[in-house]
């Protein structure tokens, strides 16, 4: 997606991908297939191109940082670095302005010091991963006394422990930061099943005049004290009318795809814009827009659905298909979410 909006801004890209036949490849102009950690490829890139930038948290910062000295990485490397450690992610919200729901570093197989936190918290808790997590993996709650066992194998690794949050619902804010202009995306409320992204929802239910104002300007404000550029997702939890950050991820997100159709430019171009040094568009909602992921449990429920202007499908073309894994989304435009719910009861089988 990223690449058709490069070739509406008259550039071309070249993508890298593990995976020969990785999705991306389809719209690229150059295809390396390496992978993230092979320094050889990755500097062939930086190479064939004007800059370098990414769109998925695991690489490895540090070779990036390496590259740093010699090619323009106009995101930098710092946001990558910040997100893909939960603690370091964290700590770094909280020092930049935005309050976190309470945590505490737990040591590899560390289970005294998982029940001194438990004590102190209380139950429920999350345990997670600190790196590598995504879509519910890599984290465990803890119901219960009895449910402790069930985090020996979480806890080979470096984790953290949340507080349980009993948030009145998630909402998600993407922004583009240039050396001129921050703009930002209409917040989403999300809605997820089984710890996947379900529905992303625009304009937010139920978010307050008030507070949408106070997470645009702080989350902004964390972007310039941070010295970030480039795009952010920003995921909270809100409980009345406070939030609390969660994550962060430096590349478009899935929370963000309702823009391809419901905003007047859309997160891969407004990332393209900023990569190129042009200048940035102020996004606009143009339509209600519910966004629902298409799993891999749910393509047969597309044949059924009626096709009509207010019903965009993106699929993203992956070879392999499994249950829960992302395999594109739809955008409903101009539905109420009541309306949501009744095409869903009629077309979704799952
Ligand atoms: P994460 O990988 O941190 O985004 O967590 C996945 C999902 O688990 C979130 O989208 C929330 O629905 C839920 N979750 C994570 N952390 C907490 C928390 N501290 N309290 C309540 N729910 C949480």
């Amino acid at each position: 997606m990223i690449s058709q909006e490069v070739h509406r801004l008259g550039a071309f890209s070249s993508i890298l991908d593990p995976s020969a036949n990785a999705p991306a490849f389809k719209d690229a102009d150059r295809k390396i297939v390496a992978s993230f950690n092979d320094r050889v490829a990755l500097r062939k890139l930086a190479q064939e191109t004007n800059l370098l930038s990414y769109e998925f948290e695991n690489i490895p910062a540090e070779i990036l940082q390496e590259l740093e000295s010699d090619y323009e990485i106009p995101q930098g490397v710092q946001p990558l670095l910040d997100s893909q450690d939960r603690l370091r992610e964290k700590e770094n919200a909280r020092n930049n302005g935005l309050k976190t729901t309470e945590y505490i570093a737990i040591e590899p197989n560390d289970q005294e010091s998982l029940r001194q936190a438990i004590d102190k918290f209380g139950y429920p808790a999350i345990l997670k991963t600190r790196t590598l997590g995504y879509d519910g993996h890599g984290q465990v709650i803890i119901k219960k006394e009895s449910d402790l066992p069930k985090t020996k194998d979480l806890l080979q690794v470096p984790c953290i422990l949340e507080k349980f949050l009993n948030f009145d619902y998630e909402c998600s804010l993407i922004l583009v930061r240039s050396v001129q202009t921050t703009i930002h995306f209409p917040i989403a409320q999300n809605i997820h099943k089984d710890g996947i992204l379900d529905l992303s929802i625009v304009p937010c239910p139920h978010l307050s005049e008030a507070l949408n104002n106070r997470i645009i300007n702080d989350c902004s404000k964390f972007m310039e004290r941070c010295g970030y550029y480039g795009i952010l997702a920003i995921e909270l939890f809100v409980k009345g009318e406070d939030y609390y950050f969660n994550e962060m991820a430096p590349r478009p997100h899935n929370s963000g795809h309702y823009t391809m159709d419901g905003c007047s430019t859309n997160q891969f171009r407004e990332l393209s814009r900023f990569l190129l040094g042009q200048e940035l568009e102020t996004p606009k909602l143009i339509v209600p827009t519910i966004m629902k992921n298409i799993l891999g449990e749910d393509l047969e429920s597309l044949n059924d659905l009626p096709k009509n202007e207010n019903i965009s499908i993106h699929l993203y073309g992956k070879e392999e298909r499994r249950p829960k894994r992302k395999m594109g989304h739809i955008n409903f435009l101009n539905l109420t979410l009541e309306d949501y719910h009744k095409y869903y009861a009629k077309y979704f089988k799952n």
